[in-house]
């Protein structure tokens, strides 16, 4: 059984003091872990102080990117090592924002995502639109392959701790969300690689997300598709009303 999963990304936004009253209202309002997982990837400089405060709330926090290196010299970067040892519990890897401004690569992701799978965290890999319908039979491919891409050497027995966002980069922060016939299919040719490369029981464990303007008017219909098991929200997540109503979007 796949739970379902939503999470914030709050890019470069907010303050520590404007995170921590976050924390403070979002953690006695959360859903049972049983039936929903959620997560926040906050700035790095955010991360200790907001772990303190969700500890023992289903709230988790995640990271927004991070080095494939545990320590070393490497000026400016994030060690998977020290988000672990602060208690992330996810990282976000290969957000189209950082592979459009940051040019990472879908080989710089796959050695990310084997670091942060080797200090016991969970990636959740981000694939931009790289795909086009194949006009004559309706049906999805892809162009290029940043899921096998980002799963290179990945062993099965690891499947289950990652996950796959679906982002096509024409619907992050434009207002423009996908339809749900439209994630669900970026979600579900995401599934059915997962199968090829590994098996339909991997596919079946593994959690796929969409993100791209996900607000409280769109995110039950999203959530309701048989292979999109979350979301993940940029702009709707930076106010914790906004957050708790996507949380709460079976009411
Ligand atoms: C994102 O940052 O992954 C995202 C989907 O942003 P937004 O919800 O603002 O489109």
């Amino acid at each position: 059984m796949r739970i379902p999963f939503i999470a914030g990304n709050w890019k470069m936004n907010l303050t520590l003091s404007e995170a921590e009253s976050f924390v403070k209202v979002v953690r006695n309002h959360l859903p049972v872990s049983e039936t929903l997982e959620t997560a926040i990837a906050a700035s790095p400089l955010f991360l200790p102080s907001m772990v303190k405060l969700s500890k023992g709330s289903p709230l988790k926090i995640a990271a927004q990117n991070c080095f494939y290196k545990d320590a070393g010299a490497y000026t400016g970067e994030v060690s998977p090592l020290s988000l672990k040892d602060v208690g992330v519990s996810y990282v976000i890897l290969g957000h189209s924002e950082r592979r459009r401004y940051f040019h990472e690569s879908n080989k710089m992701i796959n050695l990310k995502a084997l670091s942060v799978l080797k200090n016991g965290m969970s990636p959740i890999i981000g694939c931009d639109e790289k795909m086009s319908k194949i006009k004559s039979n309706n049906h999805m491919k892809w162009l290029d392959n940043p899921v096998s891409e980002a799963l290179r050497n990945v062993k099965a027995e690891d499947m289950s701790r990652v996950m796959i966002a679906y982002e096509p980069s024409w619907a992050i922060g434009t207002g423009r969300a996908a339809t749900k016939e439209e994630a669900e299919d970026g979600c579900y040719l995401i599934r059915t690689t997962i199968s090829e490369l590994y098996s339909p029981k991997v596919a079946d464990q593994v959690r796929i997300l969409y993100g791209g303007s996900v607000s409280h008017k769109n995110v039950a219909d999203l959530m309701a598709c048989p292979n999109i098991d979350g979301v993940l929200a940029g702009k709707a997540s930076l106010n914790p009303d906004n957050f708790l109503k996507l949380l709460n979007y079976k009411k």
